[in-house]
């Protein structure tokens, strides 16, 4: 069992005026993750969830300026990006660039040797992206396409959702996964996504802003987060209070406290 720690978070953002100081936006999150859990961070636009995706991420613009962030009790803000897939956390959004010239199934090979320590045979690994593809209802050709170019939006979600039935990560944090999906390719996804959790027994950190996934991906936990941090935490019925109520009641007590 694994588990991602995260304890009073702060993360300023570097301000694009470069003479002016850093922005502040996350102001002490907490929060932890285990294997086999899903938990939902829900919150309104410009609250900070990308920011805190990024930061686990090891984006160099997201600046730390206290707090800790540990996977089973190894600091993580001291590792680099790559290290950070290779002690097994999963960021959707660290493969985003198109490499012209690399075919995905040699991309993901070279990812799944990074994350596995050593080469997965070349011939089982033909077997293992082939069986991937077809769970996830994408063509077979797919493989043989260059990295990312010309996917669209819900390619490139799909993408994601391959790599993490393939790399197996411990914990993954996935960041708006259901933003530019149409109804068919959100159930896909979806069954990806619940895959990883039921057959790998992933822990699962699914960013949203919007409750229509949940339809689909049912997380144990479920956090609102407003101004930055995580205001509220309960289970599967705070997202529904939040479909019918909106974010209201929460950006409301977030600035009555200041
Ligand atoms: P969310 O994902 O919840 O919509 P973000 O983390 O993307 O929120 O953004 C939180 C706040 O931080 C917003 O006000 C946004 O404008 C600001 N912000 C995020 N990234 C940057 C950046 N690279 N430069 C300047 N401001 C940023
Ligand atoms: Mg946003
Ligand atoms: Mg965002």
């Amino acid at each position: 069992i694994s588990v991602l720690e995260i304890k009073d978070l702060h993360v300023d953002v570097a301000n694009t005026d470069e003479n002016a100081d850093p922005i502040n936006i996350l102001k002490g999150v907490n929060l932890t993750v285990r294997s086999g859990e899903t938990h939902a961070i829900m919150g309104p636009n410009g609250s900070g969830k990308s920011t805190l995706s990024y930061a686990i991420a090891g984006h160099p613009k997201y600046q730390v300026t206290s707090g800790s962030i540990t996977l089973n009790g190894e600091n993580v803000l001291e590792m680099t990006v790559d290290e950070r897939a290779r002690a097994g956390l999963f960021l959707a959004m660290q493969y985003p660039v198109e490499v012209p010239g690399v075919s995905m199934s040699n991309f993901l090979r070279t990812a799944a040797t990074a994350v596995r320590g050593e080469a997965p045979k070349l011939r089982h690994w033909v077997k293992e992206v082939k069986e991937a593809l077809t769970e996830l209802d994408i063509d077979p050709s797919f493989g043989e396409r260059s990295v990312n170019e010309g996917f669209s939006g819900g390619e490139k979600k799909r993408h994601e959702i391959l790599q993490l039935g393939l790399l197996k990560p411990k914990i993954a944090i996935l960041d708006e996964t259901d933003s530019g999906l149409d109804v068919d390719a959100l159930r896909v996804v979806s069954e990806g996504v619940n895959r990883y959790k039921d057959r790998d027994h992933g822990g699962i950190l699914l960013i949203t802003h919007y409750t229509r996934i949940l339809r689909y991906i049912k997380p144990e936990y479920v956090h609102v987060f407003v101004g930055g941090r995580v205001v509220e935490s309960g289970g599967p019925e705070l997202a529904d209070e939040l479909e019918a109520g909106g974010y209201e009641r929460f950006t409301q007590a977030a600035a009555t406290q200041g």
